[in-house]
């Protein structure tokens, strides 16, 4: 497959759905939290009872602004909803609120490393119910399926990208830095396991050196990064095959399924005459004034991109900073530490060392530990002021995940102050050379390589409290 490869360009769009985080549905007033009982956050409205009408959630169209904003599209003045009609048993209504010609936001783009990936659009429209199939839910050859309407009229931003991308990496590079966007302007949890954000990915060949694109097929189903690559990359290979052996690539939906690690054919493709769109006469077209723009584009909070940048300012790796900026409540308790005024790469050392290890281990977020901003701060000064060697810091940094103590009170109880006085450690340092004439005459016979074993010596006499590059010159001076 490899050589065949060359010999086609991919053509990879997706279309992201980001479930926004508002306390009540998109047009009715019950909650949108996941996880309760079924069928227990479904008004009159959501039922799609005869006579309700929708009213729309100015929180909703709030985030839709602020996330436009993020992924630099405009805000047109004017947008309207439009009814998407289809049968399903999961949509009660017959149809579906959704944008069609008019979305929120249009012509937008995002820098995904260093190369641009245009935004064609992104619109507000409602979710649907979900369907139980009792068969699948251990209830082998049950022949029925239950529905739940709780996620019903959960407001969805949908995202929908160019045809930029060229193969499985960019669209999963894409998929993070967007996933990074919606989670640090809080409009969504950007969650693909528990599908508060999904996408589908639109795939075709062409080709190397076509201008003209080929047939894509849909690919749905996809809920981890690594599964929307791995979906990608069979897609490639099957549509290769097929266009190598002659045949062509028909536009349609296909699943993805990670187990067997293949997608299916699930329909064809509908084109959008086949929803008979039509403008949802309930609702009025919505004007959104300049001013509304504004006072969200005031309210903007620094964005991935620009936090990575910062961090590279501050000395970071391009790696480090990166890192860091995928794991948002590790980045936003870095912030704070550097508030108060910490070395940056002291802390973020801890952060993505120690602290790291320690929050996978433990499998928890930073704020389920008792370590706190200004108490990380305090050791790190403690450690800079040379009261207390770099190792004893990291030693006693886990007292401080799981307590709360600070560092000072953990350094005085434990007496762990490093010992910088001279004379102290050359006493210290001369016991250590009295007691071991055996590897100092080897040493001074040119067994160098024994420097490391005097200052392992000298460490384990102090507890690891000496000044290591005290410990040195000391030594230095007394071997010769
Ligand atoms: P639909 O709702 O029919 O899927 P959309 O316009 O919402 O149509 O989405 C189309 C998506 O497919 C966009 O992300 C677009 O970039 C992508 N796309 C369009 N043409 C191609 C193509 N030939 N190959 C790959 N992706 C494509
Ligand atoms: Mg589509």
């Amino acid at each position: 497959m490899e050589n065949l490869r060359d010999k086609y360009e991919v053509v990879i769009g997706l279309e992201v759905h980001a479930q926004l985080k508002t306390k009540s549905k998109i047009f009715a007033p019950d909650g949108c939290e996941f996880g309760h009982e079924p069928n227990t956050q479904t008004s009159p409205i959501t039922l799609g009872m005869p006579g309700v009408l929708p009213v729309l959630n100015k929180e909703v169209v709030n985030m839709g602004i602020l996330t436009g904003l993020a992924l630099n599209c405009e805000i047109p003045e004017c947008c309207k909803f439009d009814r998407k009609q289809y049968f399903y048993p999961d949509l009660p209504k017959g149809y579906q609120i959704s944008q069609y010609d008019q979305p929120i936001c249009v012509n937008g783009y995002i820098n995904v490393k260093g190369k641009r990936i245009g935004i064609t659009r992104a619109h507000l429209e409602e979710d649907a119910g979900k369907l139980v199939h009792a068969g699948a839910d251990g209830l082998a050859g049950s022949s029925y399926s239950l529905v739940d309407l709780n996620r019903a009229g959960t407001p969805l931003l949908e995202i929908v990208s160019e045809p930029d991308m060229r193969s499985s990496e960019e669209a999963r590079n894409y998929m993070e830095e967007l996933r990074n966007i919606v989670r640090y302007i809080g409009v969504c949890d950007g969650n693909l396991e528990e599908g508060s954000m999904r996408c589908d990915a639109n795939i075709s060949i062409m080709p190397k050196g076509s201008k003209e694109f080929g047939t894509r097929a849909e690919i749905k189903n996809v809920n981890s990064f690594s599964a929307l690559q791995r979906a990608i990359e069979f897609e490639i290979d099957r549509q290769i095959e097929i266009v190598e052996e002659g045949g062509q690539v028909v536009q349609e939906t296909r699943l993805w399924d990670d187990n067997s690690k293949e997608t299916r054919s699930m329909r064809g493709k509908e084109d959008a005459h086949d929803y008979r769109y039509f403008p949802e006469p309930d609702l009025m077209p919505l004007k959104i004034s300049r001013e509304w723009v504004n006072e969200i584009k005031n309210k903007m909070p620094e964005l991935p991109q620009a936090k990575r940048e910062r961090y590279i300012g501050l000395g970071l790796s391009e790696y480090d900073a990166s890192v860091i900026v995928e794991q948002m409540g590790l980045a936003l308790f870095f912030d704070e530490v550097l508030k108060s005024g910490a070395n940056p790469k002291t802390a973020v050392n801890f952060i993505m060392g120690e602290i790291a290890a320690y929050l996978k281990e433990e499998h928890i977020e930073i704020s389920d530990t008792k370590l706190t901003p200004e108490n990380l701060s305090e050791l790190i000064s403690l450690i800079e002021k040379n009261t207390i060697s770099n190792n004893i810091g990291k030693q006693i940094i886990f007292e401080m995940l799981k307590d709360g103590t600070s560092a000072s009170e953990i350094v005085e109880k434990k007496g762990l102050s490093q010992i910088t006085d001279e004379n102290a450690l050359k006493e210290i340092v001369q016991k250590v050379i009295n007691s071991n004439s055996n590897q100092v005459e080897a040493y001074k016979n040119g067994k160098t390589q024994l420097f490391g074993f005097f200052v392992g010596q000298v460490m384990k006499e102090t507890k690891g409290r000496a000044n290591p590059k005290a410990v040195n010159d000391i030594l230095k001076e007394i071997l010769g």
